[in-house]
């Protein structure tokens, strides 16, 4: 499914099957999850530019079914993930000090290199993880963005106990679950009015869930906002205890209203996470069998995906949304 132009519905088409280059694996996609960052790509609202024409997806779980040059990393018939990162340079001041998810050269899989909206693709194997066996194609799918950002956020949130998530869609279903595990208090914001998304909330274990114009009962130690509404920054703020971190974890946000400093004084901090690290992904994919971590997946057809945003974007699915290319 190409993206010819943002705002274009995607197009149907037959393309050349991609060959695997020096490092690459060449992989028959099974499912790809739908985020919130294909959306925004299709809106044009992100700083870059991306790849055009363009198969988005970045949520990708493929079999091997080719090796390029000098890989060697999986076995043919492997099950695989590959992520939003695709590529970073190794070398660069970020990498170098283990920051790759800030490399100056990256490339973004679904964005700078063609994704997972398709029978076939390539990736750099060192980029890509094992899936853990636990998971089906379309569970484990909405792990490798949804997921890894969202798990990186939550690091960056810090040891925060009661913790409150603004937009409670993919990525954060899948975070409550770890939060929980993590002995956190989940309180969990949707859109007002969303007493079936506050239910949903509740049954993975938050605490308390209301509409996102509400105070919570108790201050909050840490809040991830996962939508991409600006003002839920400050909103966020005004729930939050001193001390109190509040991240984003969206790659495109509306414009965060002016606030008085009352609301960031006493060391409340305003911050944004980026993409992920291996390291980032090797943890959660650790962790997530254990818990264990199970993701709510809708699923559509691969030629059903523009059906599949315009869900996303009018909030009809609980969970996440995946694409099912091959059983
Ligand atoms: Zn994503
Ligand atoms: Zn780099």
């Amino acid at each position: 499914m190409v993206l010819d132009r943002p705002g274009q519905p995607l197009r149907a088409a037959e393309l050349p099957e991609p060959e695997p280059g020096a490092g690459e694996i060449k992989l028959a996609v099974r499912t790809c999850g739908v985020c919130r960052t294909d959306l925004h790509i299709y809106d044009s609202e992100l700083q870059g530019e991306p790849k055009l024409p363009l198969v988005m997806g970045h949520q990708i779980v493929g079999t091997v079914v080719g090796l390029g040059e000098g890989a060697g990393r999986f076995e043919l018939g492997e099950r695989v993930g590959v992520p939003w990162l695709g590529w970073a340079d190794g070398t660069c001041r970020y990498c170098r000090s283990g920051r790759e998810n800030l490399c100056e050269h990256a490339r973004f899989t679904g964005y700078d290199v063609d994704g997972g909206y398709a029978e076939f693709c390539v990736a750099a194997e060192d980029f890509c993880f094992p899936v853990p066996d636990l998971y089906s194609d379309a569970e484990a799918a909405p792990l490798l963005c949804a997921g890894l950002i969202g798990y990186r956020a939550l690091r960056l949130v810090g040891e925060a106990e009661r913790i409150g998530f603004y937009g409670f869609g993919s990525s954060a279903h899948i975070l409550c679950q770890v939060a929980v595990h993590e002995g956190r208090r989940v309180f969990a914001f949707t859109r007002d009015g969303d007493t079936d998304g506050q239910a949903f909330a509740r049954s993975l274990g938050a605490e308390w869930a209301g509409g996102s114009s509400e105070l919570p009962p108790e201050k909050l130690d840490g809040a991830i906002v996962f939508a991409a509404v600006g003002p839920l920054m400050v909103q966020a703020l005004k729930a939050s205890a001193p001390g109190a971190r509040v991240i984003s974890a969206g790659i495109h946000m509306s414009e965060i209203p002016a606030f008085s400093y009352d609301l960031l004084w006493e060391e409340r901090t305003l911050g944004s996470v980026a993409n992920l690290t291996r390291a980032d992904g090797n943890d959660l994919l650790r962790i997530a069998p254990e818990i264990p971590v199970r993701a709510k997946v809708t699923t559509y057809a691969l030629e059903d995906a523009q059906r599949a945003l315009e869900d996303f974007r009018a909030g009809k699915i609980e969970g996440s949304a995946v694409l099912v290319v091959s059983a």
